[in-house]
């Protein structure tokens, strides 16, 4: 990753979303991005330029067009036609995401676009974001990774969030090694990540 100094930055052109640039670098704003907060706080998954990733609940390709910045293909999944909408213009700015109109609980209707990859990514914000990633789980390589950013309001908003985050982590342990799992506080509340290594 890049950092100036204590700022996580990614070497793309801006003008995306109003982002600040730096030395010619795009600024990643960990409170516009979970994944920028995961850096910031120290942890999560190097990115790097051979990289191919599926992004589960790209929205408006905020955080979409930083991964890009880093790595050689995003397949970057949305369901909703607005942000779809946005996600096509960051997509026509730039030659390696791959924007595709689907529900990531549904991964057969875009298999035929995809290829193996490297690392999921998903923020879906949806009450069954465990299995969803679970049903992706056979796009990843061998030696590949999963981020699932886990909003516990989403899952049961009555319940401890510490609680849904143990579920989370010990239904993920069955299929994948939780490397690590880290609440997003300051940036993001009621958010976890649970960064997951597949078992070879
Ligand atoms: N990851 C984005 C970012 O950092 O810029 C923000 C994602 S937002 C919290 C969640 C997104 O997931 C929304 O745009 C929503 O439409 C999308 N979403 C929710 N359920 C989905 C599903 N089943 N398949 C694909 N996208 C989904």
């Amino acid at each position: 990753m890049i950092w100036i100094g204590d700022v996580l930055v990614s070497p793309g052109e801006g003008g995306v979303y109003g982002e600040r640039m730096l030395d010619g670098y795009r600024v990643w704003d960990p409170y516009r991005s979970k994944l920028a907060a995961l850096y910031v706080l120290g942890t999560g998954v190097d990115l790097r330029p051979d990289m191919r990733v599926l992004y589960l609940g790209a929205a408006n390709g905020t955080t979409v067009s930083h991964v890009a910045d880093y790595v050689e293909t995003v397949y970057a999944v949305e369901i909703a036609p607005r942000p779809m909408q946005d996600l096509l213009e960051v997509a026509g700015r730039r030659r390696n995401v791959v924007p595709i109109m689907a529900d990531a609980g549904r991964p057969g209707e875009f298999a035929p676009f995809m290829e193996a990859v490297d690392l999921i990514y998903q923020d879906v914000a949806q009450p069954d974001q465990v299995a969803i990633a679970e049903r992706n789980l056979p796009f990843l390589k061998p030696d590949g990774c999963l981020i699932l950013m886990l909003k516990t309001r989403s899952v049961d908003v009555r319940r401890d969030p510490a609680e849904v985050l143990e579920e989370a982590r010990e239904e993920l342990g069955a299929h994948l090694i939780v490397v690590e799992t880290r609440w997003l506080e300051p940036y993001h509340r009621d958010h976890a990540a649970l960064v997951c290594a597949a078992r070879r």
